[in-house]
């Protein structure tokens, strides 16, 4: 069996929907888990939801009701009639959602996040299941809260691997069509929905694979397969045709956001091969993250994150940067979820480059003003090149104000402000 895993932009609107039809026809494939993400940018639009419900009117009227509009939209045009019971299931998950903010008594934003955020994922593989079975895909519709459990860490939730291997093993059935959520899970002490973090549905459906032993995943993507550079940013680029996992890793690690980070450790371990393919020409090969050579063809990749935040530290009284200080820069930087990128020390400064994920910028650089001279730099661009040569690197630095370069053996990165 296999694992399928169709992220929003391949679900952004009917025809997209059709697509993931005819996608799993080509392939022929009978005994698949489909892992779906939420439609299109439905996350971001259920994210203003929960803001607009901790603003000061709390009122979510207008946020919502873009979501509910977005899939109505769709239902209208991927199922014949009104009468069709997709129609009043659908109308039935979005009061619950409205049930849930109006009794909400939590003021805990993360749990609030999850509760909310997560409806994207279950509205979209209600939908996804009911058109499959209207093109004559048989398949069981699962609710991944059954099987993926999870500490409480609201928003960034981590796997209990024991619970979720037995629960997989009890519920998943390894023949025929499963289509089940990504990036849900449960906590295992009141089952409260949980979130693995922002485009965490990849590592869903690397989950499953390992639970099932799985033959491959394979994630569908508007792209051709893993390019040696995003191609929003870049005009030329090269398509990898193999990526052993030990350098998709470090390239998901870097930032390539095409493959989320968590997701090829669990595949690694097993030796379960990842194909990133495109969904407008699933016949294609793509690109097979797996056993063999390091890059194939080998050339530099080059990633890049946008609106990170450059922070330098210095000591108040000239004294070193030593273990003690660092130490406590290191304690804040967990303290406020920060993404530590890149960290560059001398005698009496510390540099850090930073991923603002949770908004936590404020509250720690007050934290680091107890203690240092801070100076920053919101909205900064980090570069990362893999297996440079000083050329490109020269190249990409033209014109630019880089802030801070750092070079090791095979990596550069460049902080930069554009
Ligand atoms: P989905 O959420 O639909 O699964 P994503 O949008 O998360 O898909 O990932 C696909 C996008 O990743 C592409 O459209 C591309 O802009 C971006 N991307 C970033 N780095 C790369 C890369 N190295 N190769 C291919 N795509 C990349
Ligand atoms: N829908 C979630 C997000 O947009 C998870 C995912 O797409 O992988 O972050
Ligand atoms: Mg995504």
């Amino acid at each position: 069996m296999k694992i399928f895993k169709f992220g929003g932009a391949s679900t952004k609107d009917a025809e997209s929907i059709k697509n993931v039809v005819s996608v799993i026809n080509q392939t022929g494939e009978k005994d698949l888990v489909v892992v779906v993400s939420a439609m299109g940018k439905i996350t971001n639009a259920l994210e203003e939801v929960v803001t607009d419900y901790f603003s000061e009117e709390g009122n979510f009227i207008n946020s919502l009701s873009n979501v509910y509009d977005y899939h109505f939209n769709i239902l209208n045009e991927l199922f014949a009639a009104s009468t069709h019971p997709i129609f009043s299931d659908l109308d039935k998950i979005f009061k619950n959602l409205r049930r849930f903010l109006e009794n909400n008594k939590s003021k805990n934003h993360a749990f609030v996040y999850d509760q909310v955020v997560s409806f994207g994922e279950i509205i979209s593989s209600t939908i996804i299941s009911a058109y499959f079975s209207e093109n004559g895909i048989k398949n069981t519709w699962l609710d991944v809260r059954q099987c993926i459990k999870t500490d409480a860490n609201y928003r960034d939730a981590n796997i209990d691997w024991e619970k979720t291997q037995q629960r997989i093993s009890e519920n998943v059935s390894p023949n025929g069509i499963t289509v089940t959520q990504g990036f849900l899970g449960a906590e295992h002490t009141n089952n409260f929905t949980t979130t693995l973090g922002r485009e965490g549905s990849d590592y869903t459906a690397a989950i499953f694979a390992y639970c099932l032993n799985a033959e491959s995943v394979t994630i569908w993507k508007d792209v051709p397969g893993v390019l040696n550079a995003d191609p929003r940013y870049f005009t030329q680029t090269q398509l990898y045709n193999h990526i052993s996992y030990r350098e998709a890793i470090e390239l998901a690690f870097y930032g390539a956001s095409v493959i989320h980070p968590k997701t090829l450790q669990p595949l690694q371990r097993k030796e379960i091969p990842l194909f990133v393919k495109s969904f407008l020409n699933p016949t294609a090969p793509g690109t097979c993250v797996g056993k063999g050579v390091m890059l194939d063809p080998m050339v530099s990749s080059f990633i890049l994150k946008k609106g990170q935040v450059l922070i330098s530290l210095s000591s108040l009284d000239f004294s070193f940067m030593m273990e003690d200080n660092i130490g406590d820069v290191f304690k804040w930087l967990h303290e406020y979820k920060m993404k530590v990128e890149l960290i560059q020390n001398s005698a009496i400064s510390f540099s850090v480059c930073v991923d603002n994920k949770f908004n936590n910028l404020e509250p720690l650089l007050a934290k680091l003003r107890e203690k240092f001279s801070v100076k920053w730099n919101e909205n900064v661009t980090l570069y990362t090149i893999r297996h440079f040569n000083p050329t490109e690197v020269k190249a990409l630095a033209e014109n630019k104000n880089v802030l801070l370069k750092q070079e090791s053996k095979e990596t550069v990165q460049l902080v930069i402000k554009e």
